[in-house]
């Protein structure tokens, strides 16, 4: 009987895949591999030589959710042909990653076992890159397009997280570089600039994929974001105001001043 088994690789080549990811991976009939990256695609192929890329199915024109459906469709066809398929995502294979919450959807509607394992996301680099903890101020966590185009309630008081920077306002995501991006980089700032001085210093993060390389970190003024040099892994990082204010009626609900809460 089929079965399939969904796990990351990590950002990094170097040792962020988890045992269990490795485990599966050897384990596997079929390993399908989502991971961007030539180097970490030689990594999968050696513990399981039987491994084949899913990116031929990325390409210029062709909108990203038509990928993601063949995507989807071609794990799912395997599966249901009685293989024991494990999937390889890089960094957090449920993390920004639709075909892979949407195969398991599909082969569990088969009455066919599916499974995630967790991984290390490019969120899980930066907190320790950047030494931002969500906690301090709360995390505001977007994909770039999703925030121009609804009508999300921003709370500068949070740190914000925009993904797929590189991409913003790309409606159908049909582009495979982030060089096309200016209309959208110029919105994406009009929208910050509603909310934050021109001179708040932002974060554009990429993180380390090889061995002894360095996280790229990029310092730049809201007012010269339209300048920035984006990458398809570039990710945004608008560090908090500050925290808010205490809300003095909810702290004498229970009898409590400031100086009594942590
Ligand atoms: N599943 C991935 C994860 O767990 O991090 C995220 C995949 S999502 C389709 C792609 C986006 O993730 C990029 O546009 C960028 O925002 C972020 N990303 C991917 N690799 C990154 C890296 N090396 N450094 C920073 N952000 C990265």
């Amino acid at each position: 009987k089929g079965q399939l088994i969904v796990v990351g690789t990590g950002i990094s080549v170097a040792g962020q895949m988890t045992l269990a990811a490795k485990s599966h991976i050897e384990n596997a009939d079929i390993v399908f591999m989502g991971i961007m990256n030539k180097v970490g695609e030689h990594a999968v192929k050696n513990l399981n030589p039987n491994s084949i890329s899913l990116d031929d199915l990325y390409q210029e024109g062709k909108s990203r959710a038509v990928t993601y459906d063949q995507m989807a469709d071609r794990i799912v066809q395997a599966v249901s042909d009685g293989h024991k398929v494990c999937v390889a995502f890089y960094g957090h294979p449920g993390v920004f990653v639709t075909p892979s919450h949407e195969a398991i959807r599909r082969v569990r509607e088969l009455g066919l076992n599916a499974q995630m394992l967790p991984g290390v996301s490019a969120e899980d680099c930066l907190i320790a890159d950047l030494g931002i903890d969500p906690s301090r101020f709360g995390c505001q966590s977007y994909e770039a397009t999703q925030f121009l185009f609804r009508d999300y309630r921003i709370d500068p008081y949070m740190t914000q997280i925009i993904w797929q920077i590189g991409l913003a306002g790309e409606a159908s995501l049909s582009v495979l570089d982030a060089t096309h991006n200016q209309p959208g980089l110029v919105m994406l700032a009009d929208i910050l600039r509603e909310h934050y001085p021109d001179n708040h210093e932002l974060i554009i993060y990429e993180a380390a994929t090889l061995p002894i390389c360095e996280p790229k970190i990029q310092k730049i003024l809201l007012s010269e974001l339209t300048l920035a040099k984006l990458t398809l892994i570039s990710t945004l990082v608008v560090p908090s105001l500050g925290l808010p204010e205490y809300r003095q009626d909810r702290l004498a609900k229970l009898g409590l001043t400031e100086q009594q809460v942590i």
